[in-house]
């Protein structure tokens, strides 16, 4: 039986930015991939957010996504777009790219890890004991490992074999994907009818002064709400007909189809582990597409979850650390469920609904409504709930310009190898962390750059800061080292 520390079952965007956060730790991890290729049917998710582009930046990989994708203003609520160009980060917009670019760029980079992926096979099943977890796959073969964390989307065996419950609601829409040929040119772009929203979209498209202009040939990417709720087969093509007729009067000509699917339920996990099984991206959390938040929220659960485990398997953090993984993420995928809910809401089209998207609107177009609700969209508003303090401990670091003895440098280079960082911004030689220097960089620093936080504004410049591997403060000096043994023992374990 080949063994793995880590074993990781799916090869999305979830999977692949895990598997790569473990290998920069220098953790023995692989892959289990039902796909026998990294090839993606049908469209799935359009983009990355700001907060998602800062951590690629943060790994020094943010420029393979920017090359292939198109910045704009895609940040928005309800369909309603806003606009983070006046936000302090260098990624100020979000980035149109399709999941299946942005998988095969992940690959790329896993690849460059080494990561080892047992493509072609399904996990079936899986047992743990005390000392790790035994996993049998479809071809008959079966791994050990420590832990086992399901990426595996959201019908994860993984999460449904190790009895977490997926709470949530019903649905109360239901809409049907696909990619298909249509005889006819439908209306392409979005379009809200009292039955709710459909769409129609190329594959193929350029962003020209913030609008969609679609290329005027391929396949058609469609989205169309169903008249009624409850179907729990997988649709057909004569479902989509029949949505569309409901819908549009018509179903164009639609033929061909490459691919059809369906989404329904907002749930969650109610544990993001038990004992050595984790969960994180859709196998932990489902919602409706809109706002676009579904991959990103992925991408982060991994680089939240990654260091975390890399320290658990070295054994300089107890198993405790883990248990931090639920903390923080279970509630921002909480939040996401109920704010992909009220824009499900708003898209309807009766009067007293178009009434309070008057009113939605009026609101985001306040600076300071504005503001938040962007900041939260975009991912950039993240506040972990690690204990009082200056404003920006639990947030996210931001990019500053560093002059260092080894000349200038952005703090996100010093982020690339997955390791934490004690940023001394004071007197030259005034901390010394040497029991945990195997651990921890120790980096001395003058800026001059102001410390503005998105939505929060300026905060108080501080002497010192203890960032961890996913980019957010664990602890600020502010001319004392009050506390700074406690969080290093808290997230980077006791001295070895
Ligand atoms: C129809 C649809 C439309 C969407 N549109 C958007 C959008 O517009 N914007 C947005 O942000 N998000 C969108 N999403 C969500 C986005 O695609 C997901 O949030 C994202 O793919 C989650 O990544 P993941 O890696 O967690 O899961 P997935 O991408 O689902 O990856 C799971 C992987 O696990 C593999 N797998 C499953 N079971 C097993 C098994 N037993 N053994 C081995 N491998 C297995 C699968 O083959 C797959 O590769 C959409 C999702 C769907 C389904």
């Amino acid at each position: 039986m080949t063994e793995h520390a880590v074993v990781i079952a799916g090869g999305g965007p979830t999977g692949l930015t895990l598997a790569g956060e473990l290998a920069l730790a220098g953790i023995d991890v692989a892959i289990v991939e039902r796909r026998p290729n990294q090839e993606l049917a049908g469209s799935r998710a359009g983009g990355l957010s700001s907060r998602t582009l800062e951590i690629f930046d943060q790994r020094g990989i943010a420029d393979r996504f920017l090359a292939e994708g198109q910045i704009a203003q895609v940040t928005g609520f309800a369909a309603m777009r806003l606009d983070i160009s006046d936000f302090p980060t260098r990624h100020n917009y979000g980035l149109a790219l399709r999941q299946k670019h942005i998988e095969r760029i992940l690959a790329g980079w896993v690849s460059e890890l080494a990561v080892p992926i047992y493509r072609g096979r399904e996990l079936t099943c899986f047992v743990q004991d005390d000392a790790g977890v035994t996993i049998e796959l479809s071809d008959g073969g079966s791994l050990r490992a420590s832990y086992l964390v399901g990426c595996d989307g959201g019908r994860s065996l993984v999460r449904k074999a190790a009895g977490i419950e997926f709470r949530g609601w019903d649905a109360t829409t239901s809409s049907i994907l696909a990619q298909a040929e249509m005889a006819e040119e439908p209306p392409l772009g979005i379009h809200r009818t009292a039955l709710g929203i459909h769409a129609f979209g190329r594959e193929e498209y350029e962003i020209r002064d913030g609008k969609v202009v679609f290329a005027d040939k391929g396949p058609i990417g469609v989205m169309v709400t169903e008249k009624n709720v409850g179907a729990t087969t997988e649709p057909t093509l004569r479902d989509l007909r029949e949505a569309l007729v409901a819908a549009c009067g018509t179903d164009y000509g639609i033929h061909s189809p490459t691919w059809i699917s369906r989404f329904t339920d907002t749930r969650q996990a109610a544990a993001y582990r038990k004992g050595r099984v984790l969960l994180a991206g859709d196998a932990a959390h489902v919602h409706s597409p809109v706002g676009g938040q579904g991959l990103n929220t992925g991408v982060q659960d991994a680089v939240n979850l990654g260091w975390k485990l890399a320290q658990v398997v070295k054994g300089t953090s107890p198993e405790g650390l883990l248990d931090t993984y639920h903390i923080e993420r279970h509630p921002i995928a909480a939040r996401l469920l109920r704010t992909t809910m009220a824009q499900v809401a708003l898209q309807r089209t009766d009067d007293r609904t178009e009434a309070l998207r008057e009113i939605v609107s009026e609101l985001l177009g306040m600076e300071e409504p504005r503001k938040r609700i962007a900041a939260e969209m975009s991912g950039l508003g993240i506040h972990y709930d690690l204990g009082q303090g200056h404003p920006l401990v639990g947030r996210r670091m931001p990019d500053l310009d560093l002059a260092t003895p080894d000349g200038s440098m952005r703090v996100f280079a010093l982020l690339q190898n997955a390791r934490p960082v004690l940023l001394n911004l004071g007197a030259p030689g005034s901390f010394d962390i040497k029991p945990w220097s195997d651990r921890i960089k120790l980096v001395y620093a003058k800026c001059d750059d102001p410390w503005e936080l998105p939505a929060l504004g300026l905060v108080s410049a501080p002497t010192a800061v203890l960032i961890r591997p996913d980019g957010y403060v664990a602890w600020v000096g502010d001319g004392t080292q009050d506390g700074l043994q406690d969080a290093m023992n808290t997230w980077f374990g006791p001295p070895g």
